[in-house]
């Protein structure tokens, strides 16, 4: 493997300016890595080989420029970036992991992509994902389940699992990712790796197939919390495009600044101690508090009652919301068509064979939860919950700063290990769902690794819009730990 692969974005971006290496050479490189490993992790639904090498050629003439000029660069310039494939990306096939949309090529870019491309970056391709980014593996794409690199054999969690293991496969140094409920921070989590969600609204959803409008938010995957910010750091900040996007001007994230761990309030909290987790999990947890505590903060236990609500509320919210989104593929607009004698059977022929089984299940689920009689009983209760949980976040956020959390309750499944069972595989997000379903932004790191070499993920959530706080409180563990610096046995083989 070429060793360059091994550097984090941030150091890539100071070596392309020093001239040690160009784009085209850098995102050859990834190319390559995708080429040896590919095959084993199965990370990409569409590879854009010669689109990124053009984008890379002209990253290198601005940096030939600049280096006889001088002046300002874009701060992504000539960076390799995967993008997952629920984000369109103009001229490349956009399947959201669903055979409905096969072939459909978006004519537009999302502006999470367009931004990073104005940035400079170069897109390598699209990242394979659960289809409508439903589910907590990777295992419900039409397209292959992907590996996770830390052991083939396991999932590397979902929905954003093609992005995670193009990141800790080294086939590029950072990605693009959703969370919806979980899709960012979890499979950062099972790979060994930093994933941001920032707050609902902060980056823009336009051009983002959605699955759960209310829920959904486009993130980040990285190495580090540096990289994380690089990238975040572009993309944040309102569009005229989504309504939704937040009103409030964009903050700098300024890494340089360590944060005041002596006024840092952090919080644990007791509903998520007695909740059965993986004993390597918990500790992990507990050693990190203590790590928080030398380095002067202050550790409190909060509750929030309404913990064990999560899982009930979300999995009747996001599926009502994606019955309504996914009305959409018909055959008409987008995709292919099964062909009918009838409309209607035509609609159901097309939806019947193209949606795979867990889009199919939450399409009834979520029909039925807003049908005529029942929309109070279920939707309506569920969005009143979802107000008490909010609640409790805000009284939470009264008394701390920080919540840290587990990500999940165990590392990297088997792969198959919940096949049959979706019930089983909906409780692996209780400890995600909660930052969802409170807009609040949240981010995983590296905290250590079990017993059988799989990576240990926390996280940690903080008020509405504070991303640079908990950018800053990952970089400055970063600076004192290096889990977030292993690499997996496979990328380093020969
Ligand atoms: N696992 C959750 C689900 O299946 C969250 C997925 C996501 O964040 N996109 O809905």
């Amino acid at each position: 493997m070429n060793e360059v692969l091994l550097l984090t974005a941030a150091q890539m971006q100071a070596g392309l300016r020093r001239g040690e290496y160009s784009s085209q050479e850098l995102t050859r490189a990834c190319l390559e890595q995708i080429e040896r490993l590919e095959d084993r992790l199965h990370a990409f639904i569409t590879l854009a080989p010669e689109m990124a090498l053009e984008q890379a050629r002209r990253a290198d003439e601005l940096l030939t420029a600049w280096r006889r000029q001088g002046g300002e660069l874009p701060p992504l310039l000539g960076i390799p970036l995967a993008v997952k494939d629920v984000l369109a990306v103009r001229g490349l096939p956009c399947t959201a992991g669903s055979r409905i949309l096969e072939g459909f090529v978006p004519p537009y870019n999302a502006t999470a992509v367009e931004r990073v491309l104005q940035a400079g970056a170069v897109v390598l391709g699209k990242t394979n994902t659960d289809e409508f980014a439903m589910g907590s593996s990777t295992e419900n794409s039409a397209f292959g389940v992907t590996h996770n690199p830390w052991n083939l054999e396991r999932v590397p969690g979902g929905s954003s699992g093609g992005s995670a293991a193009a990141v800790a496969g080294r086939m590029a140094p950072f990605a693009l990712g959703t969370d919806t409920g979980g899709s960012v921070r979890q499979p950062a989590a099972f790979c060994g790796l930093t994933g941001l969600k920032p707050t609902y609204g902060r980056i823009s959803r336009y051009g983002l197939f959605a699955y759960a409008s209310s829920l959904d938010t486009v993130g980040v995957l990285a190495h580090t919390a540096e990289d994380a910010a690089l990238l975040y750091g572009v993309m944040q900040g309102e569009d005229v495009r989504d309504a939704t996007s937040l009103r409030a001007p964009v903050e700098a994230v300024d890494l340089s600044a360590p944060p005041d761990f002596e006024r840092l309030r952090l919080g644990v909290v007791k509903e998520y101690r007695q909740h059965d987790i993986q004993p390597e999990i918990a500790a992990a947890l507990e050693k990190v508090v203590r790590q928080f505590q030398e380095m002067g903060a202050t550790v409190q236990e909060v509750s929030l009652p309404s913990t064990r609500h999560a899982v009930p509320v979300y999995y009747l919210i996001a599926p009502a919301e994606a019955s309504a989104n996914l009305a959409r593929y018909d055959g008409i607009r987008y995709g292919p068509r099964q062909p009918a004698d009838t409309l209607p059977d035509l609609y159901r022929r097309t939806r019947g064979r193209l949606f795979g089984r867990e889009v199919k299940r939450r399409i009834m689920l979520g029909t039925f939860a807003l049908s005529a009689g029942y929309q109070e009983a279920y939707y309506g209760k569920a969005q009143r919950v979802r107000q008490m949980m909010q609640q409790d976040f805000a009284r939470a956020f009264e008394q701390v700063d920080v919540l840290l959390a587990p990500v999940a309750p165990t590392t990297a499944f088997p792969i198959g290990a919940h096949r049959g069972d979706p019930l089983s595989m909906y409780l692996e997000d209780i400890f995600t769902l909660p930052a969802n379903l409170t807009g609040v932004p949240a981010i995983s790191f590296p905290a250590g690794f079990d017993q059988s070499g799989l990576p240990v993920g926390l996280q940690l959530l903080g008020g509405p819009r504070q991303e640079a706080l908990l950018l800053q409180l990952v970089h400055a563990f970063q600076q004192v730990t290096a889990w977030h610096n292993r690499t997996p046995p496979l990328v380093l083989e020969e």
